[in-house]
């Protein structure tokens, strides 16, 4: 049984803005709940508590091995959700300068309202706890980070971070809970830009924070005043991306540890980190065995990374990760240009910086692209068993 109405195998979308009651008291009682477990008994009003955003809620929680979730209008506005849930001034955050740049400026932000931000190499664990001290609040960790796809050991900081009484939050939007599941490495809450891959068809913006109950109640106070909800339609699309959410990352996932071992066969400079040249590739085998969609290239200069994107037919030049479609983007000039120079350097952000992300194209076309782009032979050495024999011509098609 699907547990819906009519036996319906996907939710009814319930747009409502408002929820009616059947007396005063009921209406008295639907107030004092809201916000505890989201769900019918608390439903008043859909700032608050919406079913199908409930519904999605619900998913998310159970694909993160999660307690509850609260669901926003976009990645950030459940980044923002999930910090103000758990800061005031004067508290402390650690966090790595190389963050998503929206992060990143959000963080800057909040030190100018009192809070203290120190950033740190967090994938660096004698640089992590030092930064961490003897008492932190939060400390936030994307990991792979973006874009220089360097990892955290998540075990090891939720320990140090616990130890000094602070919350550890990942952003998990890069691995998704396909590959990597931080609250079961000792992660307090996960948030996520569901604009990513867990929709995956890069077609809404939405955000969701994952974790306890109680950790979660402090996202889900901000979201109702600040108005960084969800609405119900949006909610219903990104349930049915997730229904969808492995075999697209799996065959996204395989596409990039492709493309990126091809690439390192030809002499390119080229970071995955299933790759054996990866830094942190032993803590990949173990902590996100599944890989990830991203994978980047280092060009020499600005202007060959312009270049490259230039010669790309197949692939899109366009930031943003996860879909079906594969996207190039250029950091240092698009995501990450609002950072000084030296921010950029110092987070490993270099001028020929290409971050690729992978869709669910045929092997064989996205190589073909790639590697004539890069003006070298379209290789073909790739495994016979990934590559399909035919090319979809909806995919391929030039653009
Ligand atoms: N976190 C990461 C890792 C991201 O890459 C992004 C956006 O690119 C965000 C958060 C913000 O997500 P959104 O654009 O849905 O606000």
């Amino acid at each position: 049984m699907s547990g819906h109405p009519y036996g319906a195998i996907n939710p009814p979308v319930v747009r409502s803005s408002t929820f009616s009651y059947p007396n005063a008291a009921e209406g008295a009682r639907r107030f004092q709940v809201a916000g505890g477990a989201a769900g019918e008994p608390g439903l008043f009003y859909s700032r608050m508590d919406n079913p199908t955003v409930a519904a999605l809620e619900a998913h998310l929680a159970k694909l993160e091995g999660g307690e509850a979730c609260v669901a926003t209008a976009s990645g950030m506005g459940a980044i923002f959700a999930a910090l103000m849930g758990h800061l005031k001034p004067g508290s402390r955050v650690v966090a790595d300068p190389c963050v998503y740049g929206c992060t990143h400026t959000l963080l800057d932000k909040l030190a100018k309202w009192g809070v203290q931000v120190t950033r740190c190499d967090t994938s660096d664990p004698a640089a992590l706890k030092a930064a961490i001290g003897k008492k932190v609040d939060v400390v936030f960790i994307e990991t792979p980070m973006n874009p220089t796809l360097r990892l955290v050991d998540l075990k090891q900081a939720a320990k140090m971070t616990h130890a000094a009484g602070g919350l550890l939050m990942v952003d998990n939007t890069f691995c998704t809970p396909v590959a990597q599941k931080p609250l079961a490495l000792g992660a307090d809450l996960v948030v996520h830009s569901l604009t990513k891959g867990i929709n995956g068809h890069s077609d809404l913006l939405a955000g969701a924070v994952i974790g306890s109950a109680k950790l979660v109640r402090g996202a889900w106070d901000w979201r109702k005043d600040a108005g960084a909800v969800l609405d119900a339609d949006t909610a219903w699309h990104v349930l049915r991306g997730a229904q969808t959410l492995e075999v697209r990352v799996t065959r996204s996932n395989a596409n990039a540890l492709a493309v990126a071992k091809a690439l390192a066969g030809e002499g390119i400079t080229v970071s995955h980190p299933l790759l054996p040249s990866h830094p942190d590739h032993a803590l990949a085998k173990t902590q996100m065995p599944e890989g990830c969609c991203v994978l980047t290239l280092d060009l020499e200069s600005e202007s060959a990374a312009h270049r490259f994107l230039d010669r790309l037919k197949l692939v899109a030049r366009a930031v943003s990760l996860g879909g079906y479609e594969s996207l190039a983007s250029h950091p240092w000039s698009t995501t990450h240009s609002a950072l000084p120079e030296p921010a950029r350097r110092a987070a490993g952000i270099t001028p020929g910086l290409i971050r690729l992300s992978c869709g669910i194209e045929p092997l064989e076309a996205l190589l073909s692209d790639i590697l004539g782009a890069l003006q070298r032979r379209p290789a073909m050495r790739m495994n016979a068993k990934v590559a399909p024999k035919k090319m979809e011509p909806r995919l391929v098609a030039k653009k």
